[in-house]
């Protein structure tokens, strides 16, 4: 029986104040058992981040990450050091890093083992924009994003990616995907998993994203192949991130 993922995904947003809300409330809070908390904080909060939840459940993550080691690369951060302020995962290939930073697979794939060098958990995203949907090329866009990065990796690193599915069309517009399309989707790329191992296929989460919240989550994490949510906008705020996390 896989175990539950929900992250929470800040994105360009939150504050010091906001962690200290997060912090309260989950040193509070019991969990389901088979439900694992994350939290992707804006870099400048990692640090605050990861003591503050040091006796909680949240697990703090990263959105992003440098595919270099270090050096003369103004502007970016390195793997090695998201892992030494305590990040436990970083979001590589968000759809709004694929389409307003410009990267593609290849990008995507040099952040993954970046990553991987350095023992963060890479949460790999993959999702199709509505044009690739009513084109009917949903399964061609996701399965090819996924391969691009799992033909490159041996059986050990992919079986520490956790995956997370989200259909570009939902991200931030309110309109979720339903309980079956994204249901197929998440089989889909299980299906396609298998091919590598069934055990890697049996193992990984796959998280679904956007526009979960509190009214739709129940159903969604009720799906035989999800294995969790990404959460961006209901992230935001601490009592509908706690309510999705409960409803698991
Ligand atoms: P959303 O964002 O929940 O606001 O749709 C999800 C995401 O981008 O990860």
């Amino acid at each position: 029986m896989r175990t539950l993922l929900v992250a929470g995904n800040w994105k360009m947003n939150g504050s010091l104040a906001l962690v200290e809300a997060f912090r309260q409330t989950f040193a509070a809070v019991a969990l389901p058992a088979r439900v694992e908390v994350a939290l992707m904080v804006p870099f400048p909060y990692l640090n605050a981040a990861a003591d503050a939840f040091r006796d909680t459940p949240l697990m703090v993550g990263a959105q992003t990450l440098s595919d270099r080691t270090g050096g003369a690369f103004t502007g970016e951060v390195s793997g090695g050091m998201l892992a030494d302020v305590g990040a436990r995962l970083v979001l590589v290939g968000h759809s709004e890093r694929r389409s307003l930073f410009g990267e593609d697979d290849a990008a995507v794939l040099a952040r993954v083992k970046a990553a991987l060098a350095h023992d963060l958990t890479p949460v790999l995203c993959l999702g199709e924009t509505l044009e690739q949907r009513e084109a009917g090329r949903t399964e061609a866009v996701v399965l090819g994003q996924l391969a691009a990065v799992c033909d490159a990796l041996d059986p050990d690193e992919r079986s520490r990616l956790v995956l997370a599915y989200e259909p570009v069309w939902a991200i931030g517009t309110g309109r979720t995907a339903s309980p079956e399309q994204a249901q197929s989707v998440h089989a889909a790329i299980r299906a396609c998993l298998a091919e590598y191992s069934p055990t890697l296929a049996e193992g990984m989460q796959v998280l679904y994203g956007g526009s979960m919240k509190a009214a739709n989550a129940g159903e969604l994490l009720a799906q035989p192949d999800i294995d969790g949510g990404l959460v961006g906008g209901a992230s935001l705020q601490v009592d509908d991130f706690l309510a999705i996390c409960q409803s698991a």
